[in-house]
């Protein structure tokens, strides 16, 4: 399992991580694919009452995004990360109500951080300039 650490000390506001996201999912892996295809980040750096804060799914063991779906949409892969079924989803937003951490967006179906499964590393914690975000075998 992947996780990324995050030490807020560290983060400059900077957003290289979410632009760097939303690239990777595209399908020609740049921030103009991710532009004309309207990919949306799956980690979102937030100020709030001045201090920085990481919104990107912290692969629960027992995620309430899961078990809050009605239509069990929401699957967990070997991995640790929560798969969506689009077939199957309606896009009602119970499982982006569900998560303590804010880990899903809408767009306007589940969107959430996949660990970059296609590549070998999370490609945010690899474009951040100050080593902010630092992956994590576990
Ligand atoms: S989306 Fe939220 S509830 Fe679901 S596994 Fe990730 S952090 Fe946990
Ligand atoms: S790339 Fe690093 S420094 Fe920039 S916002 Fe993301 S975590 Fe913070």
């Amino acid at each position: 399992m992947v996780k990324i650490s995050f030490d807020r000390d560290l983060c400059l506001g900077c957003k290289t991580c979410e632009l760097a996201c939303a690239a990777a999912h595209s399908r020609v892996n740049s921030i103009i694919g991710a532009i004309k295809e309207n990919k949306i980040s799956r980690i979102r750096i937030k100020k709030v009452s001045g201090k920085i804060k990481l919104e990107q799914c912290k692969l629960c063991q027992n995620p309430k995004c899961i078990d809050s779906c009605p239509t069990k949409s929401l699957s967990k892969e070997e991995n640790g990360t929560v798969k969506v079924n689009y077939l199957t989803c309606t896009g009602c937003g119970l499982c982006k109500e569900a998560c303590p951490f804010g880990a899903i967006v809408l767009g306007p179906f589940p969107t959430l951080c996949d660990r970059c499964a296609e590549s070998d590393e999370p490609l945010c914690a690899r474009a951040c300039p100050t080593k902010a975000l630092k992956v994590k075998a576990v």
